[in-house]
């Protein structure tokens, strides 16, 4: 997650002219378009992959992010899928690689867009099995009790919503 999700060439991937903006016929919104072959650019949100990791019992775990954006903050492991896996593969695959931690029983927890820059985040609540260690992107990882959350140090909106769902459903349940 280094770069931003939408970073993109601005030359056409066809004839290689350069691409301006305007709505193309038929279209109701702005678009990058190539004037010269009619190439038009779509761009499209991304999916992220992420686990709530918790254990028997009742801890979850966050780790503190090293990279930009909001180096230093709180989150639960996650992260861009890749082509050829599912969801639940890429969630699996980010929360080892960030927190070196196996995780069963995924359940879909729930799913949130940040319209800005373009994210569509998909979050599992899962049995967390085994230690937990830093990984990638990673400078800290904790156990928190859900009454003893960073609220205040959260990374992204939508780690506060999906933090926020699943606390709720805990104390529900
Ligand atoms: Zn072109």
């Amino acid at each position: 997650m280094t770069s931003h999700p939408h970073s993109f060439s601005r030359y056409c991937m066809q004839c290689g002219q350069r691409l301006t903006t305007a709505v193309p016929e038929g279209d109701h919104k702005r678009r990058l378009v190539c004037m010269d072959c009619g190439f038009v650019h779509y761009i499209n949100p991304r999916p992220v992959a992420g686990t709530i990791p918790a254990r028997e019992d009742g801890r979850l775990l966050l780790l503190r992010r090293a990279i930009e954006p909001r180096l230093g903050s709180w989150v639960f492991p996650g992260g861009y899928m890749d082509v050829g896996e599912t969801a639940e593969e890429a969630a699996i695959r980010e929360t080892m690689e960030e927190a070196m931690l196996e995780v069963t029983q995924l359940q879909l927890s729930g799913v949130y867009t940040r319209p800005e820059p373009g994210v569509v985040v998909i979050v599992y609540e899962a049995l967390a099995v085994g230690e937990a260690a830093v990984g990638e992107e990673t400078s800290e990882i904790a156990w928190f009790e859900p009454e003893k959350i960073p609220w205040g140090e959260l990374a992204f909106d939508s780690t506060e919503w999906a933090l926020r769902d699943w606390t709720r459903r805990r104390a529900e349940g």
